[in-house]
């Protein structure tokens, strides 16, 4: 899976160049133009990261950034602030108000994606690599592989998306229905027992000598990925 990024900007050409280097990058882009929409396409599509003009229609990217905040589906987005003015008080307030950092227009796009970068490595280290481990279980997202002890690992798409989900916050705890809601996503009507179908064949797939179970289920509460499981 891709991150996505959502830029909120209402500057045409900023947006433009901003997708056209964001892709090719491989990242996933969703458009926003005011701060209205910003929040809509936030708590609708989840975005990995948020780049967040300062000065938005509608509402302002500060008080944008406040509400995301506030919200507890978009409280943990990472935030890059944008904005024309660079003094040190609005700097300032833009930390304040929770963004992660904050860049100066004009600013060059290697400096942006290096700020991205380290964003995103310091707040979800999973997804600035393409080859994430957790244990002896490594997933090589970008040749789609997974390996267990070095062993190869087969794995349906939608046992690749469960995997690729618990993976990022190994030792987390996910209720069926977050599960749900991270893989088939939350317009999709699945039952919450398929999950469970899809978590057993994962575990299946993983657990290679047979002895040594990866996927904990925690009773009424859902499943975790051990954060140090070693095969054997
Ligand atoms: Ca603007």
């Amino acid at each position: 899976m891709k991150p996505s990024i959502l830029v909120a900007e209402d500057e045409g050409a900023l947006v433009t160049l901003l997708r056209y280097n964001l892709e090719r990058e491989g990242y996933r882009v969703l458009a926003a133009q005011d701060g209205e929409e910003a929040l809509l396409v936030a708590a609708e599509e989840k975005p990995d990261l948020v780049l967040l003009d300062w000065m938005l229609p509608q509402l302002s990217g500060i008080e944008v950034c406040r509400r995301l905040r506030g919200r507890q589906e978009t409280r943990n987005v990472p935030i890059i602030m944008l904005t024309a003015r660079g003094e040190e008080s609005d700097r300032i307030r833009g930390l304040d108000t929770g963004a992660d950092d904050y860049l100066t227009k004009p600013f060059s796009m290697t400096e942006l994606l290096a700020r991205l970068r380290a964003v995103l490595r310091r707040i979800r280290p999973s997804l600035a690599e393409d080859v994430v481990a957790v244990g002896d279980i490594e997933m090589d997202r970008a040749a789609h592989r997974v390996r267990r002890a070095g062993k190869e690992v087969h794995l349906g798409p939608t046992e690749y998306k469960l995997l690729e989900h618990l993976i990022q916050h190994p030792g987390r705890v996910f209720s069926r229905e977050q599960l749900l809601d991270a893989v088939w996503g939350s317009d999709v009507y699945v039952e919450a027992r398929t999950v469970d179908v899809h978590v057993g064949r994962l575990r299946k797939a993983l657990n290679i000598e047979g002895v040594n179970d990866p996927i904990r289920t925690v009773r009424s509460a859902g499943y975790a990925l051990e954060d140090n499981v070693v095969a054997g």
